[in-house]
This record gives C-alpha cells, sequence and structure tokens, in this order.
C-alpha cells in the first residue's frame, strides 16, 4: 500500500512548497502509516489559480453530457475500487469494514445522481412582450472551495464536488486535518478518468491557515463548508469580504428521536435505531439520534430492551472480526467525547450503559464503550450540546406535545425521527418539528435524492436532490430589443 501522499494541484501530485509532511494515524493503533504532504499559503494560492485557468480551458469545452459521463465513470471506478478504498478508508479513520465500504458505494452513489442531473439544467425565457427577446441563462459559479469534515470524508466530498462538477464548476478541496489521505486516494480516481488538469484540487492542511486563505480568495465564487459551528461563523466572516456565496453550511445537529410507539411489542424498532445510533460511526454523524424522548409508560421497557443490546455492542479495530464500531478519530475528540460522560455523571443523569473505555480493547486506540444516560431533563449540558460520540440520552415525556416542545427546544434543528404506528401523530409532528428533515420509524434518506440540511445552528442551504445541484448555478438574464425601430 502507498504510505506517501502528496498534494494534488493542477493535475499533478507534488509536495507542498515548504516540504512539510505530517504523519497520518491509525486511530486504532495510535501508530503512524503513512505520511501527508502539507499545503502551504502558496499552494492554495496556485490550487485557486489552476482552479480558475480551468474553466476556461479544455474543462469549459466539455458539454454536459460529457461532464455527466465522466461522473459515472468515477463511480464506477470507485465500485472497481471499493477493496483498496475501504481497507485504506478503515486505516486512517477506524471505521469498521462493513461502515467503510458503505460510504464508499455512498461516494459513488452521489457522484451518479448527480452526474444524471448534469444535462438536465436548463435556463427560461419570459415573454416581456412584442419586440423583445428575454432569456435566461444558467451558468456555473466558477472556482468552488469545498472545506470537509472528518466524518464522513468520501460521503461528504462527492456530494459537494459531484453537483459542482456536473454543473461545470472548478473545485479546490480542504479535507480535514484528521482524515485527508482517503481523499487523495479517491482523487487519483478522477485522474485516471481523465478530469482535465486544475478541474479538482485537493490540499491537505491546517485549516485554520489554508480555510482562511481559501475562503477569502476572492476568485473563489462559492464555498461549502461542513464542520463545527465555531467554524462556520468564521468561513460566513471570510465570506462576507468578497460577498462568495456559500452554497451549503452543515454544522451539526443533536437529532431527537420520538417513541410513541402503540406499547411494548413495538419497542425493537426504536431500540434498534437506538444501539445503530451509538454504533454507526461510533455515533460520530451530525444526524446521530442523541436525545431520546419516550413516552413514559414505555420507558423503563425501552431501557430493559436497550441496555443488554447495547452491552453487546462490541467495540474494537477494524482487523479484527465481527466489530460493530470503531474508535474515534483522534485522540483531542477521544477525551472530548470522555469529557462529556463525566460531565453526564456530574450532572446527576443515571448511567445505564457504557461510561468510560471499553473492556477488552487494550490500552492503545480512541475507544469509547457506547454510553446511555437516562434520567435526562433538556436542561443538561449533555442533552444540549453536540458530543458527537457513541453517547445517547433518554428522557421521559407525558404527551406528544411535550416531545416536540423538548425537541425544538435546541438551538439545533439538522434532523428528526419519531417512531409510531399512528399516521396522524406521525404527519402532525413532522410539521411541527422545527428542523430540516424528518424520518418516521427508521433513519434512512439522508442523501443523493433528497434534500439534506439544518435550520437554526445547523446551517443553511441544502446537499442532495434536485435543489443542491442548482445551487452550484448562477442565472443571467439577457434582454434583447428585436428590430430597429
Ligand atoms: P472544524 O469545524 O474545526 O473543522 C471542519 C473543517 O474546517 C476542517 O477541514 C478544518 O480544517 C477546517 N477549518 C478549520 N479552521 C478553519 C478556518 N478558520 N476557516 C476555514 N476552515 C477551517 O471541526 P473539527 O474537525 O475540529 O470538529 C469539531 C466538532 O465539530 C466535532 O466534535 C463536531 O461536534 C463538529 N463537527 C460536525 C460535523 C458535521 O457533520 N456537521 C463534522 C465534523 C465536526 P482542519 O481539520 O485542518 O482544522
Amino acid at each position: 500500500m502507498n504510505t506517501s501522499y502528496q498534494l494534488f494541484i493542477d493535475g499533478v501530485w507534488r509536495e507542498g512548497s515548504d516540504g512539510k509532511r505530517v504523519p497520518v494515524i491509525n486511530p486504532a493503533t495510535e501508530e503512524a502509516f503513512a505520511e501527508v504532504s502539507w499545503g502551504t499559503v502558496d499552494d492554495a494560492n496556485l490550487a485557486v489559480e489552476s482552479s480558475q485557468k480551468a474553466l476556461s480551458g479544455q474543462w469549459g469545452t466539455w458539454s454536459p453530457t460529457r461532464r455527466g459521463r465522466f461522473l459515472l465513470s468515477v463511480a464506477a471506478a470507485i465500485r472497481r475500487n471499493t477493496a483498496e478504498l475501504s481497507a485504506l478508508f478503515s486505516k486512517e479513520h477506524g471505521k469498521p469494514p462493513h461502515q467503510a465500504s458503505s460510504e464508499v458505494e455512498d461516494a459513488a452513489r452521489y457522484l451518479e445522481y448527480f452526474g444524471g442531473w448534469a444535462n438536465k439544467l436548463t435556463g427560461m425565457t419570459i415573454d416581456l412582450g412584442q419586440g423583445q427577446l428575454d432569456y435566461v441563462l444558467r451558468e456555473p459559479l466558477g472556482v468552488t472551495v469545498h472545506i470537509a469534515p472528518w466524518n464522513y470524508p468520501l460521503d461528504i466530498f462527492c456530494r459537494s464536488v459531484g453537483p459542482a462538477l456536473a454543473a461545470g464548476n472548478t473545485c479546490v478541496v480542504k479535507p480535514s486535518r484528521e482524515i485527508s489521505v482517503v481523499t487523495l486516494a479517491l482523487a487519483r480516481l478522477f485522474q485516471e478518468e481523465g478530469i482535465p488538469a486544475g478541474v479538482l484540487n485537493v490540499i491537505p492542511g491546517p485549516g485554520t491557515v489554508l480555510g482562511k486563505v481559501l475562503t477569502e480568495d476572492p476568485r473563489v465564487r462559492g464555498i461549502i463548508f461542513t464542520g463545527s459551528v465555531a467554524t462556520g461563523r468564521t468561513v460566513l466572516q471570510s465570506a462576507a469580504l468578497n460577498i462568495t456565496p456559500v452554497v451549503s453550511m452543515e454544522l451539526g445537529g443533536k437529532a431527537p428521536s420520538l417513541v410513541f410507539v402503540k406499547d411494548e411489542s413495538e419497542l425493537d424498532g426504536p431500540v434498534g435505531g437506538a444501539v445503530g445510533a451509538m454504533a454507526w460511526n461510533a455515533g460520530q454523524s451530525c444526524g446521530q439520534r442523541a436525545r431520546w424522548y419516550v413516552r413514559r409508560d414505555l420507558y423503563e421497557p425501552f431501557l430493559e430492551r436497550l441496555a443488554p443490546r447495547v452491552r453487546n455492542l462490541k467495540p474494537g479495530p477494524a482487523t479484527q472480526p465481527g466489530v460493530d464500531l470503531g474508535p474515534l478519530v483522534s485522540k483531542k475528540h477521544y477525551d472530548n467525547v470522555m469529557n462529556y460522560i463525566r460531565l453526564g455523571i456530574e450532572e446527576g443523569a443515571r448511567l445505564i450503559a457504557g461510561g468510560g473505555r471499553p473492556e477488552g480493547v487494550g490500552e492503545k486506540g480512541y475507544f469509547v464503550a457506547p454510553t446511555v444516560f437516562a434520567d435526562c431533563h433538556n436542561g443538561m449540558r449533555i442533552v444540549r450540546e453536540e458530543i458527537f460520540g457513541p453517547v445517547i440520552t433518554v428522557i421521559p415525556v407525558d404527551s406528544i406535545d411535550e416531545a416536540v416542545a423538548l425537541a425544538n427546544d435546541n438551538s439545533f434543528g439538522l434532523s428528526s425521527e419519531i417512531w409510531t404506528s399512528d399516521l396522524t401523530t406521525a404527519h402532525l409532528v413532522a410539521s411541527k418539528l422545527d428542523v430540516g428533515h424528518v424520518t418516521i420509524n427508521g433513519s434512512a434518506a439522508f442523501g443523493f435524492e433528497v434534500p439534506f440540511g439544518g435550520v437554526k445552528l445547523s446551517g443553511l442551504g441544502r446537499e442532495g436532490g434536485p435543489e443542491a445541484i442548482l445551487a452550484y448555478t448562477r442565472l443571467k438574464n439577457v434582454w434583447v430589443k428585436l428590430g430597429h425601430g
């Protein structure tokens, strides 16, 4: 396997301008398994310059159909390379193989979905009366900058680079400092499939430096950001300098799940959902169902069923068979999540499962036991703040109105979920939840064909679905006086 990764700028693999390289750590072993070149301000400038040049080069001559076919060919290449990409991904991120390969598949699906859109974008004509022709052109934005997080790096890369390229833009991608080499491996597939130089640049490096210079560059005409609220605010301030359009900003969540099934016989679904909220990506998901509001008569039965299933989850390295969840992505994040677990105990929540480092994983690796806190209330920080780990909170409620009020009582508004077999309750609650995304009796449909994004501190814009690709275009109105009168 390759153990040395470089920046991808202007169609060329190269070292950073100051030659700096940093180790890439496997979070399951805490050992370095590769090194990656670290970009500088000069590299960021070169990437933007090459992206701007590429707009009027060969890329500008590609028809929308050709761009679409290209994205489909990269999707096929991703599928052909699933095993290699997933293995690298597991090593860099810690995800168990089934979760790593599922995200590789998601990456391919985003490119297929947006590849299909490339030749379906249209402008329009507007009737202003006799002697006049008015038409509206739909054009690409130009150079777009994509600042990506570490939790779903392949998925998030393709959900923004896919529509950007489909619409004819060029891209500069700044991956997270925690996860960059799997992104570079993905970029290599774009290169092998024949992307013209400069259309896609990927530069790992320090976010505070590269992120700032990229988002403040007046040549950049679109910013796509996923990450924390604090950095999101900084990015918005940078964008304000040149009034750069922010295509989308996805800033996380603290999703509520409302359990209002008929009786105990229907608890399997929600209990399985709660287990999944801790196991999938070790809870490092913006859409994680982190707050569980359970009708009071179902509350203890829910906890009784949940506890043994959570204790049965197997944390461990991706190399071990049968692992349900991997380590957290970094030492910094591990310490952060462990602090929240300590805080939960201090705040007086009842610990139902987990509560620290799991048994049987040894001394190394950023493993956290799936943790359930019961008897919580909305005043607790563990209920209000995004923990972003395998930790959930459970709260009893007396009515659906109370559950909705508590669910909405949070500064985030990304995802939410309701479990009920009563159709009226389901649709009524869906209409009342102050979020961008509701699921009923399960948690699929997070992207591709459907819009995904939040309200309040969860951000702005939508990823996935037709609106997402329109956001990567701008409108130009053209008016013509017909005749010479
Ligand atoms: P950040 O918001 O710090 O990082 C997200 C991206 O922004 C990274 O690529 C980062 O680069 C970059 N960045 C950092 N500073 C700037 C800047 N000044 N201008 C532009 N870009 C910048 O998130 P963290 O990775 O530190 O995670 C912290 C918390 O954020 C998590 O614990 C979680 O709560 C939340 N989060 C939410 C995500 C979501 O899906 N909505 C995803 C990831 C995190 P670099 O990595 O090099 O610093």
